[in-house]
């Protein structure tokens, strides 16, 4: 008999991991879960295929698949008013301590692919630089997501306490 999904499960996308990210314009839980009906229209809209259903057959936005571009289309194919155009996006880019250049490592591949300019090198001692993701200038596009060659970035909620290693932006 296959366990059924928790609420956490619901709030993670899944089993572990961190927090699911819902197509823009969901709102929070448990309200996305009890409107979706996991009907899919949102992940067929998205001209990016970065919506691709988890665990649960909620909706998620992956940005590991790329950038979201905040056309909304997604938002606008949702049939049930799981999405809609009032609900902020409330997802920040952030590094962890896997940042290369943190270790010494010449890395600038988020800073080039940040459209937003949102990431800053600052100089440090040593001669290295490390990157500042400026909080009112990053979209939470994602962007700079898959670029990054140490899988060192990832999207984190606003108004959340930041998570041990993890640098808010
Ligand atoms: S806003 Fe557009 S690019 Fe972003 S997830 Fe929705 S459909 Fe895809
Ligand atoms: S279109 Fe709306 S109801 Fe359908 S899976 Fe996406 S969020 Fe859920
Ligand atoms: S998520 Fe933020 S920091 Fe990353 S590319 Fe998009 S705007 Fe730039």
């Amino acid at each position: 008999m296959l366990d059924q999904p928790t609420r956490r499960d619901f709030l993670r996308g899944g089993r572990s991991g961190p927090p699911a990210i819902r197509p823009p314009g969901a709102g929070p839980e448990p309200g996305f879960s009890a409107l979706c009906t996991k009907c899919g229209d949102c992940e067929a809209a998205c001209p990016e295929a970065i919506i691709h259903r988890d665990a649960t057959g909620f909706p998620v936005v992956d940005p590991a698949r790329g950038a979201c571009t905040f056309c909304l289309a997604c938002t606008g194919a949702c049939p049930s008013g799981a999405l809609t155009e009032t609900a902020p996006w409330p997802w920040r880019a952030e590094a962890s301590e896997g940042c290369l250049a943190r270790h010494g490592v010449e890395c600038r591949a988020c800073e080039d692919h940040c459209d937003a300019s949102a990431i800053r090198f600052l100089p440090m001692l040593g001669g290295r630089s490390e990157p500042v993701f400026l909080r009112d200038a990053c979209t939470g596009c994602g962007g700079c997501v898959a670029p990054c060659p140490a899988g060192a970035i990832r999207l984190a909620p606003t108004g959340r306490p930041t998570e041990a290693g993890t640098t808010p932006c």
